[in-house]
């Protein structure tokens, strides 16, 4: 029996036409500019994009890390969220290698910054003060639940960061699901921000890799940055040609994830026991009652012991259940789910 696995989209395994692509890329070796592959990639993410040029990285992490690093010197700082993927879970990856200062603000329940938490943030001129370089959103909010920003929000903080002359970084890890969210075009969801990143895995089903993006000379700069953190790589354009088949033709499907997502949150919020706390483009996060028969820890292990099903627990937070939505997960299996789930609970 296959298993149906919601603990994330990272799960996701490349599709068929990803592995014929790779198969039948023509490469050369990148760090001499020669894999046509890469080159092609790079091009289109950024033609998609709207910015100058881009870069692939090994990993969203890498991306992250290779912006700061290229727009930032050693004793700068960034305002960033508190519940941000780069501060929580990149292992501070900016202090270690870069000198660099995060100063977080609170995330607010709808994945924003506050803008007059980020004003106040901002540091003015002093010498015993660090120097603010930089403002980092996340659009998905990973913690948030996989909320998305708006585009008016977008611009209303780049016209503030623009204004203290400072750059705008997006971790758009899922910046694809919010696009199509607001079902807005990438390009002009992102026509205020200075940088960003995605990853090709993910919702968008590569086997790795990512994109940072932005101006040709910021991109000259990370170019450095990448080849220190050793993400050069040689004939990358077989990771490059699975990308391809993500920008191109998965960037454009998400939109099934959400609705599966949708159906999932609708079909459990019946079962009596069940509160679906949160449910954001392909994230659906749930709350066992305290009256149902199972924790959730035992939840879990049933839908896996019993019915090959994988889904993530956060005892730390209430109890949640995550459940993730991806290519692989279909509405058949979105029925399977809901009818196991509710089987193990009554
Ligand atoms: C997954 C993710 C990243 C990058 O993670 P990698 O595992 O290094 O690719 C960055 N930001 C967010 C919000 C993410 O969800």
């Amino acid at each position: 029996m296959d298993v149906i696995d919601l603990r994330s989209d990272t799960v996701s395994h490349p599709t068929p036409k990803m592995r014929e692509a790779m198969a039948n890329a023509v490469v050369g070796d990148d760090v001499y500019g020669d894999d046509p592959t890469v080159n092609q990639l790079e091009a289109d993410a950024a033609e998609m994009l709207g910015m100058e040029a881009a870069m692939f990285v090994t990993s969203g992490t890498q991306g992250n890390l290779c912006a700061l690093l290229a727009h930032c010197q050693r004793g700068e700082e960034i305002i960033i969220g508190d519940k941000s993927h780069i501060f929580r879970y990149e292992q501070g990856g900016m202090a270690q290698l870069g000198g660099i200062i995060p100063h977080t603000v609170p995330v607010q329940a709808d994945g924003t910054l506050r803008l007059e938490d980020i004003g106040d943030a901002i540091r003015t001129e002093n010498e015993h003060y660090p120097i603010t370089r930089l403002v980092a959103l996340e659009n998905t909010h990973n913690m948030a639940g996989g909320v998305p920003i708006s585009v008016d929000y977008i611009n209303s903080v780049a016209e503030l960061v623009h204004a203290y002359d400072l750059i705008l970084h997006i971790d758009g890890a899922r910046i694809f699901n919010a696009s199509t969210a607001y079902s807005i075009d990438i390009a002009d969801m992102l026509q205020n921000v200075d940088s960003v990143t995605f990853c090709l895995s993910k919702g968008l089903c590569a086997p790795a890799g990512s994109i940072l993006a932005g101006s040709a000379d910021f991109i000259r700069r990370a170019r450095r940055a990448r080849k220190a953190l050793g993400g050069s790589m040689r004939q990358a354009g077989i990771l490059a040609a699975a990308g391809l088949v993500a920008l191109h033709d998965m960037s454009k499907r998400l939109n099934e994830d959400h609705e599966n997502a949708q159906l999932l949150a609708e079909g459990l919020s019946e079962i009596p026991d069940i509160m679906v706390k949160s449910q954001h483009t392909n994230f659906v996060f749930l709350t066992i009652k305290e009256t149902a028969k199972v924790s959730p820890d035992e939840l879990i292990q049933r839908l896996r012991d019993e019915h090959n099903i994988l889904m993530s627990g956060y005892q730390s937070k209430n109890n949640h259940v995550r459940l993730v939505t991806h290519y692989w997960i279909n509405r058949e299996a979105v029925e399977k789910v809901i009818s196991a789930i509710n089987t193990v609970l009554s």
